[in-house]
């Protein structure tokens, strides 16, 4: 069997402590990175046949106006 101290057992259980730490806040730095927030999925348009405003989805470039039914584009 390996001869250790107290201390260097002690020493050996916190750099490996430390060393688990940063690599779970490294790892999660790299993953928060290249995450992107979207604060919004819809926006405000007006349609181009009636006039009346209403709530379209950001991703579609072509919607439906709820009031008239007509579809409309970005
Ligand atoms: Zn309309």
């Amino acid at each position: 069997m390996i001869g250790l101290s107290s201390t260097t057992a002690a020493m050996l259980y916190l750099a490996l402590t430390i060393a688990v730490l940063m690599g779970i806040w490294i790892s999660h730095h790299y993953r928060s990175r290249h995450r992107k927030v979207v604060t919004e999925s819809q926006n405000l348009r007006i349609c181009e046949y009636c006039l009346s405003p209403y709530l379209g989805d950001i991703s579609k470039a072509v919607t439906k106006c709820p009031a008239c039914q007509c579809f409309n584009k970005k």
